[in-house]
C-alpha cells in the first residue's frame, strides 16, 4: 500500500530559533499515526539541529535542495552525503521556485534524481503546469513532458525513494487551490503514466501528494480523493496548528 504524507516546505522563512521553536510547537501537538509520514524541509543551516529534535519523534527532515555531484570543488553546494551525515532522509526535487528562480531544467533535475535516487536518498519530486498551460487546457501535456524528460528517463524506480508533488504553480503561495476534482483528474492522470511507465505495482505504491494552498479547511476534501496520497504544504506548514490540523485531515 502507498504511503499517505504531508511535507512542509518552510523555504528561506525561518531563523534558527524560529525553526527550533517550530519543532518544539509541533511535537507538542502531533500525535504519531504510523499510517501517515509527516516531513518538514528547514533550511540548509538548520538542519542539524532539526534532525537532532526531531530524533524519536517520527518526523523526517528534508533537504530543499541538494547538487548532483557527490563531491568536490563546488563552492556553496552541498551534497547528499553532507545530508545523510546529518541524518536528513530526502530531498525536495524540481519545486516551480527552483525552476523558475535557479534556472534548474529537467536535464539539471534528472541528473540530482538520479544521483540521489542511486544513493538512498528519498526525492519528493515537483512537477506541474502554469497558468498559462492550465488556461490553454495544456496541462495534461506539460506534466507528462515533465516525467518523460525527468523520472522516466530512469529505467528502475522504487515507490519507498520517490514521491511524486503534483504543484500547480498558479496554485502555489497564491491561495488559490486546485479543487478536489482537478487534483483528483490530474493525479489520475499522472498514476496512469506511472503505470504505463513501470507497471501497476509501482504507480499502485507511488505517493503522489498535491501541493498549492492547502490549508486546514481545504485539505480534507483534497486528501479524501482516490489518488491524492497526502501534501506538500508551503505558507500552512509555517503554522504549527494548521500544519498539524492538515495532518489531521489525511
Ligand atoms: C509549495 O511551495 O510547495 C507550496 C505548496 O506552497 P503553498 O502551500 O504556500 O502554496
Amino acid at each position: 500500500m502507498r504511503k499517505k504524507i504531508v511535507a512542509g516546505n518552510w523555504k528561506m522563512n525561518v531563523d534558527l530559533n524560529e525553526s527550533a521553536d517550530l519543532i518544539m510547537s509541533i511535537k507538542k501537538i502531533y500525535d504519531h499515526n504510523p499510517d501517515v509520514e509527516v516531513c518538514i524541509a528547514p533550511s540548509f543551516p538548520f538542519l542539524k539541529e532539526s534532525s537532532e529534535l526531531c530524533q524519536g519523534e517520527k518526523i523526517k527532515v528534508l533537504a530543499q535542495n541538494v547538487n548532483d555531484n557527490l563531491k568536490g570543488a563546488f563552492t556553496g553546494e552541498v551534497s547528499i552525503h553532507m545530508l545523510k551525515s546529518i541524518n536528513v532522509d530526502g530531498v525536495i526535487l524540481g519545486h516551480s521556485e527552483r525552476r523558475e528562480y535557479y534556472n534548474e531544467d529537467d536535464d539539471l533535475l534528472l541528473r540530482k534524481l538520479e544521483v540521489s535516487l542511486e544513493n538512498n536518498f528519498k526525492v519528493y519530486f515537483c512537477i506541474g503546469e502554469s497558468l498559462e498551460d492550465r488556461e490553454k487546457n495544456n496541462h495534461f501535456e506539460k506534466v507528462k513532458n515533465q516525467l518523460e524528460k525527468t523520472v522516466f528517463k530512469i529505467d528502475n524506480i522504487d515507490p519507498e525513494n520517490l514521491v511524486i508533488a503534483y504543484e500547480p504553480i498558479w496554485a502555489i503561495g497564491t491561495g488559490l487551490t486546485a479543487s478536489p476534482e482537478q487534483a483528483q483528474e490530474i493525479h489520475k492522470y499522472i498514476r496512469n503514466l506511472l503505470s504505463e511507465r513501470y507497471g501497476n505495482k509501482i504507480s499502485d505504491n507511488t505517493s503522489i501528494i498535491y501541493g498549492g494552498s492547502v490549508k486546514p479547511n481545504s485539505a480534507r476534501d483534497i486528501f479524501e480523493k482516490q489518488d491524492v496520497d497526502g501534501g506538500l504544504i508551503g505558507g500552512a506548514s509555517l503554522s504549527p496548528q494548521d500544519f498539524i490540523d492538515i495532518v489531521r485531515s489525511i
